[in-house]
C-alpha cells in the first residue's frame, strides 16, 4: 500500500529512447510542448496573466514566452533566432529552444535532430542530485497528518459573485452551503479543527483566504482548504457540478472562462495587493508542488465522486483544472467547487431550496472525510 502511495506521487521515469516529432510552421521548425510531455516526463504552468510559460525537470527550469525570441534556463538567459510561437492554444518551441533545454534536463542522453524527428538516446546513468530528490516529497506535505480544514464561502460583502434572476446573489447561496458543510464534517469527524474563512456577509480578499489556511500549519500539522461557488454562464442552458483544482494549464476554455469569472474580483481589492497577482516573483514563489498539485487533484476526485453519489438532479460536470487566484497560495491540498449554475432556470431554483444545499454540502463534506481518511491512514503506514 504504502509503495502504491508512493507511486502515484512520484513523477515516472523517461524510457531510454525519446523520439519527438518536429513540426514546420511558416517554413520554420518548432517543437510543440503537447508532444514534447507526451514523449517525456517534462512538466509545465502556464501564466495566462504574464501569458509566461515554465517547463520543469527536476531542478531545471526554463521560462518563455510566445512572441519572444529569448528564454531563461536555470536562470540564463539564451537568445534564439525565431521565438516562441501560441498558435490555437498550442505552444510551438523553436528547435533551437528545445535542443537547448533537453541537452540540459537530459544530459545523460544523446541527442540527434534529423526532420521530421528529434531522437534521444540514453549513453549512460543519470547522476541524480540529492537536492532535486528531496524536492519530490517536501515534507510539511507528506509526513503531516490533516488535523484542520478550512471552509472558504467564496465572495462576501461587496462582492457579491454571480448573480442570477431575481436577485439571487452567490454570496448568499456560498455561505449557506459553507455552513452546511461545516456542520457536516463537525458530526463526522473528532479532533479536527474546522475553520471557516468567513461566517457573515463579509469582504475578504482572496490572498488573505490562503493565509488564514496557511497560517494554521505548522510542523506535524496540516489541512485542506475548500472554496465554494456557484457559477453563471452566458449560455442558460448550461448546468451541473464541478470541483476544480489549481494548475496555470486550464482543462479547456470554459475552465478558463471559469476561473477568469471567479479572479474578476480583484478589482474590487486594493491596488497593492492587486499588483501582486501580476508580479513575476510573486507568482514564481507561489508555484504549485508536483505533490500538492497531485494530493489537491485526489482531493477534487474524492469530492466530486461522492456529491455525484448523492446528486441525481443534474449532471456531474467532472473535475476540472484552471489557474483561480484563491487557489494560488494555498500550501496544502486545495480545491475549488462549483456546486451549480445559478444562470440555469431549474438549477437556480434547485440551489435556493435548503434539501437541495444539504445534499450538495453532504457530498462535499464526504468527499473531504474519505481524502482526509486515505491520507492520515497512508501517513501512518509511512512512519
Ligand atoms: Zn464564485
Amino acid at each position: 500500500m504504502i509503495a502504491a502511495w508512493m507511486y502515484t506521487l512520484n513523477v515516472y521515469a523517461d524510457s531510454p529512447h525519446l523520439k519527438i516529432p518536429i513540426q514546420k510552421y511558416e517554413g520554420k521548425h518548432y517543437i510543440s510542448l503537447h508532444d514534447l510531455q507526451r514523449n517525456t516526463s517534462l512538466e509545465s504552468t502556464y501564466d495566462f496573466i504574464l501569458q509566461r510559460g515554465k517547463i520543469y525537470h527536476g531542478n531545471s527550469y526554463v521560462v518563455y514566452q510566445p512572441g519572444l525570441s529569448i528564454a531563461v534556463i536555470n536562470g540564463t538567459l539564451i537568445r534564439m533566432d525565431y521565438s516562441v510561437k501560441r498558435v490555437k492554444g498550442e505552444v510551438l518551441l523553436p528547435l533551437q529552444l528545445s535542443e537547448n533545454v533537453l541537452s540540459r534536463f537530459y544530459p545523460a542522453y544523446r541527442i540527434s535532430m534529423k526532420y521530421p524527428f528529434i531522437s534521444m538516446i540514453k549513453t549512460r546513468q543519470e547522476q541524480r542530485d540529492p537536492l532535486e530528490k528531496g524536492r519530490e516529497i517536501p515534507r510539511h506535505t507528506s509526513k503531516d497528518a490533516i488535523k484542520f480544514i478550512i471552509i472558504d464561502a467564496g465572495h462576501g460583502g461587496k462582492d457579491p459573485g454571480a448573480i442570477g434572476k431575481g436577485n439571487v446573489r452567490e454570496k448568499v447561496i456560498n455561505l449557506k452551503l459553507a455552513r452546511m458543510v461545516r456542520s457536516e464534517l463537525g458530526r463526522r469527524l473528532k479532533g479536527t479543527r474546522i475553520i471557516m474563512t468567513r461566517n457573515s456577509d463579509k469582504f475578504i480578499e482572496l490572498g488573505k483566504r490562503t493565509e488564514i489556511a496557511n497560517r494554521q500549519l505548522k510542523n506535524g500539522v496540516n489541512g485542506v482548504f475548500v472554496s465554494i461557488h456557484v457559477n453563471a454562464s452566458v449560455s442558460h442552458k448550461i448546468s451541473g457540478f464541478e470541483t476544480y483544482f489549481l494548475s496555470q494549464n486550464p482543462t479547456n476554455e470554459e475552465a478558463r472562462a471559469t476561473a477568469a469569472l471567479e479572479n474578476n474580483v480583484v478589482i474590487l481589492e486594493d491596488e497593492k495587493r492587486r499588483k501582486q497577482y501580476k508580479d513575476a516573483d510573486f507568482i514564481e514563489a507561489l508555484m504549485i508542488t508536483t505533490q500538492i498539485q497531485k494530493e489537491s487533484s485526489m482531493l477534487a476526485e474524492s469530492i466530486q465522486k461522492h456529491m455525484d453519489n448523492l446528486v441525481w438532479e443534474f449532471k456531474s460536470r467532472g473535475v476540472k483544472k484552471a489557474d483561480f487566484f484563491v487557489l494560488r497560495g494555498a500550501l496544502m491540498p486545495s480545491v475549488l467547487v462549483e456546486a451549480g449554475y445559478v444562470t440555469h432556470r431549474k438549477e437556480r431554483s434547485y440551489l435556493l431550496k435548503s434539501s437541495y444545499q444539504k445534499k450538495i454540502a453532504r457530498g462535499i463534506a464526504q468527499g473531504i472525510v474519505n481524502f482526509i481518511d486515505t491520507y492520515n491512514r497512508e501517513i501512518i503506514k509511512e512512519k
